[in-house]
């Protein structure tokens, strides 16, 4: 759904605003300003399934944005409000993001018109198969073309079913694991995937932090300990995202909004609690260790330092974002501010980490599974037997120090063991991630920064993924 009031432009024509903003101060050669923006193709489909004792018809879409790499990445949504033009702007939304964290990839993005709530588990499972069996047969499906992922509504779960459909339908295919990312880990998935996103966003507010003047412009100073952050969604993305910065930053989260209302505590919430709330009771209605607002949206007005919104696009509009009070928003969602929302709140001086940068670490964990799929190598083997060596060169010199000046003391054998085992899967996954996130913040800075006529993260970010989305498509053609 789209949250923003009817005199808004659509989501697309949002994204398309805030990329003409961007465009505007580029240097494009003629034509290639529009060719960049224009959705290449989406295709929609219509197919029935038998459920209940009779048929029920679905429809769903695949777009593909821009193919100026292959395969394409992006999600699959499920939910009733699914329609062309969201998936049109999550898939170019997608370009970007690829773009700005350099994962190698096009942009698309699928979605299925379903409340999966409606569904027990196998007719969900009939209901994946036979709208992944449509997208396989016109290769929207396909490891080396297009590569979905989970997001909104669906998961590893879905992502595992697709996987097998794949499999099923082209059983000589060595890479067929590849078709899909975001799988179970017993299913060719890796370390850290459901986490990704919500860790990216704890990556990314860590770096924006390492910053005294990008501090400075939101008015912020110190550490995220004890800063004060209101989340709104606690799916998969505001969960983790919540759970980690209020674990290990000692940030505190003082409002979580859900689709029932919200919970406040100024001492800051349990987030492990009310997610087992939640998951038991189906809302925050009830919990019993915080007060609740009926009217959780009037919340992503509540004084903040930090606002987190991981739910839906189009939630700060033209209705509500003069009275936005946090300092610095992190989108963690897909186009939670629209194209006005964000006029007003640039106006104003907010300072906003934007979408294409704040949840990309979904996408680039993705790349990281993709990358293990088509490899056939345990992820992380080869990078091990480099530490190993490295490791063995420091065990090697601290024996020969402890030889040469007669200490005499040794190693013992347990500590070796340890220390030439290196890095497991998941410690690679999330250091490969944390550089990702720190590089691509540290390039849209320098644009942020460096720029008389920039004065925005998001006119920023766009830029530096133009760029290299011309780039390519000067490198190879159109
Ligand atoms: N759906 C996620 C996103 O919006 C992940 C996409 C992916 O991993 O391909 O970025």
């Amino acid at each position: 759904m789209n949250g923003a009031p009817s005199n808004e432009p659509s989501f697309r024509q949002s994204v398309d605003l805030m990329y003409n903003r961007a465009v505007a101060l580029m240097d494009l050669p003629p034509g290639l300003e529009e060719k960049i923006r224009v959705c290449n193709a989406t295709y929609t489909v219509r197919f029935g399934v038998r459920l209940r004792g009779g048929i029920q018809t679905f429809v769903g879409y695949r777009s593909v944005h821009s193919e100026h790499m292959e395969p394409v990445k992006g999600g699959i949504r499920y939910a009733l409000s699914v329609n062309q033009d969201e998936v049109e702007a999550l898939a170019a939304l997608m370009t970007y993001k690829c773009a700005l964290v350099e994962a190698p990839f096009g942009g698309s993005k699928g979605g299925l018109c379903v409340d999966p709530r409606q569904y027990d588990e196998h007719e969900m499972e009939q209901i994946t198969r036979r709208f992944a069996y449509e997208l396989i047969k016109r290769d929207l499906i396909h490891p080396s073309q297009n590569v979905p992922a989970p997001d909104m509504g669906t998961g590893e779960r879905e992502m595992a079913w697709i996987a097998d459909q794949y499999t099923r339908m082209n059983t000589t295919d060595i890479n067929a694991r590849a078709c899909v990312t975001g799988k179970p880990l017993n299913a060719g998935g890796i370390a850290g995937r459901v986490e990704a996103t919500g860790r990216g966003v704890q990556y990314a507010l860590r770096e924006f932090f390492r910053h005294d003047d990008d501090k400075a412009a939101a008015g912020l100073t110190g550490t995220l300990d004890g800063k004060r952050i209101i989340v709104q969604g606690l799916g998969n993305v505001g969960y983790h995202a919540a759970k980690f910065l209020s674990e290990q930053d000692g940030a505190r989260i003082t409002a979580i909004i859900e689709h029932d209302g919200a919970l406040c505590n100024d001492r800051g919430l349990n987030v492990e609690a009310v997610r087992d709330w939640i998951v038991r009771t189906g809302g925050v209605t009830g919990y019993p260790d915080a007060a609740y607002v009926a009217d959780g949206a009037a919340l992503l007005q509540a004084e903040c330092d930090i606002l987190i919104p991981a739910a839906l696009e189009g939630v700060i509009n033209l209705t509500n974002a003069h009275d936005i009070k946090a300092p610095l928003i992190i989108e963690a969602a897909n186009g939670p501010i629209t194209a006005g929302a964000d006029d007003i709140l640039r106006a104003k001086g907010t300072v906003i980490i934007p979408d294409m940068y704040a949840n990309a670490g979904g996408v680039t964990v993705s790349y990281f599974e993709w990358v293990k799929n088509l490899s056939h190598i345990r992820f992380g083997r080869m990078q091990r037997r480099q530490e190993e060596s490295r490791h063995q060169l420091v065990i090697d010199e601290l024996e020969r120090l402890s030889a040469d000046t007669g200490i005499g003391w040794t190693l013992s054998p347990d500590f070796k063991q340890k220390y030439l085992r290196g890095a497991d899967e998941l410690e690679l996954v999330r250091s490969g991630l944390d550089d990702t996130m720190r590089i691509a913040y540290q390039a849209m800075r320098a644009v942020w920064h460096g720029r008389d006529d920039v004065t925005d993260l998001r006119t920023a970010a766009f830029i530096v993924a133009i760029d290299r989305v011309a780039a390519s498509y000067r490198a190879k053609g159109l």
